[in-house]
């Protein structure tokens, strides 16, 4: 047989991956993983929700579970809790009907079959904010959606440039698909204040352009559920029909898990049924039918109050270190007088501080420093320990000097 495959060249390797696999090499006993999306405990060890731990025993020992395959569009209560999770438990759009939710392969799984949706049934460009989460860029090139950045990010100010981004959107092309990240930004950690959502709702609106949620953080931005979602529950308020991608990968650490949802918000009970048996037509061609063990952890973490209280309690904790962890470092940089200005360490929120770095500056931290993190300058603040944080700065200060 003629060798089918020698015409293919090598695929670049995934950056956050690649990361990941350069520090496990690394036998430094001082590395240091600031790649990675991923919490980590102050002594850098993975975490599992105690919550999740005690239910999944509980699952195992169910006699009324079994394995038979789930519905294409997942667990009833797990779509039902993810929706009084997402849109708040007293919005009348629950009962409304007019929201379609189908159980998806966390928020990557979420994503691209929102836009295999979209590809199918709405086409249009697709605005991304520069920058971005890597795998936007990658899902919507295969997809096949054309893609146009909107600027988000200021390099002066680091932190979020309403202006350009309402005159780039207000430019765009009437039923263009608008992806927007609703807290914590990644890579910028830079979100819209509650004023500039509305500017941006604004333009939406007079342009009539179609909102594309992702959903990877709630809870991790403000520390609070109900405000880190402040953006989708507005734009669902002011009549907006639109797509939301969610993962429960960082906010429950089921990150191997894969669960997420898509939410496809209609403007009619009569509309949802007809969008419902097409998003089911996309999902059962690409994988027929979710798992269940991690839709069955997330539903029971939302439809029972005990569990949702130590869930909340639990995450708290999460997202108080990760605060903590910015003031520390921004304390550190500022005691060692590290040169310039490092003052959006603590007004960016969420998973990630985006430092303002050099890619050089981040090759010299990985070469000689050990210290992992993207080219791009982006930190994960979990990665940041009360035990590392002064060997960070350290090294921050001698590549800062060497620019
Ligand atoms: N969206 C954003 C912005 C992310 O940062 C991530 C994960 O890092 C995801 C979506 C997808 O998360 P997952 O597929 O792991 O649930």
């Amino acid at each position: 047989q003629k060798n089918l495959f020698s015409h293919l060249t090598q695929a670049p390797s995934d950056a956050i991956f690649a990361i990941m696999n350069a520090y496990k090499a690394d036998t430094s006993e001082n590395k240091i993983d600031l790649g990675v999306g991923a919490y980590r405990t102050d002594e850098e060890k993975p975490y599992v929700f105690d919550v999740v731990k005690k239910i999944e025993q509980e699952i195992v020992n169910d006699p009324s579970l079994n394995k038979e395959y789930l519905e294409i569009e997942g667990l009833p209560e797990f779509n039902k809790g993810c929706q009084i999770l997402l849109f708040g438990k007293d919005n009348p759009l629950i009962t409304s009907g007019r929201i379609v939710t189908a159980q998806c392969l966390g928020g990557t799984g979420a994503l691209r079959v929102g836009f295999d949706f979209v590809k199918r049934h709405l086409q249009g460009d697709v605005y991304v904010s520069n920058p971005t989460w890597g795998n936007h860029n990658q899902i919507l090139d295969r997809v096949g959606l054309n893609q146009i950045n909107y600027p988000y990010y200021d390099p002066i100010t680091k932190g979020f440039n309403c202006k350009a981004t309402l005159d780039c959107l207000s430019q765009a092309k009437e039923g263009s698909i608008i992806l927007l990240h609703v807290c914590a930004h990644n890579p910028t950690g830079v979100d819209p204040t509650e004023d500039e959502w509305l500017q941006i709702a604004d333009v939406c609106k007079t342009r009539n352009l179609i909102p594309f949620f992702d959903c990877a953080y709630q809870g991790f931005a403000s520390g609070c559920l109900d405000k880190d979602v402040f953006a989708v529950r507005k734009f669902a308020e002011l009549g907006f029909q639109m797509i939301i991608a969610y993962s429960f990968s960082k906010n429950m650490g089921l990150y191997n898990e894969r669960v997420g949802a898509i939410h496809i918000l209609t403007s009619s009970q009569d509309i949802a049924t007809k969008v419902l048996s097409n998003l089911k037509m996309v999902i059962r061609t690409l994988y027929s039918c979710p798992p269940a063990i991690g839709g069955r952890i997330v539903s029971r973490i939302l439809c029972n109050d005990n569990y949702y209280q130590q869930w909340v309690q639990e995450l708290n904790v999460i997202t108080g270190r990760i605060i903590k962890m910015r003031s520390l470092l921004k304390n550190e940089l500022d005691n060692l007088n590290v040169q310039g200005n490092w003052d959006h360490i603590i007004k960016q929120t969420g998973f990630f501080t985006f430092t303002g770095l050099t890619p050089q500056q981040c090759d010299q931290l990985t070469q000689d420093h050990h210290v992992y993190l993207l080219r791009s300058g982006r930190m994960s603040m979990a990665g940041i320990t009360s035990k590392n944080v002064k060997q960070l700065v350290e090294a921050i200060k001698i590549v800062v000097q060497n620019k």
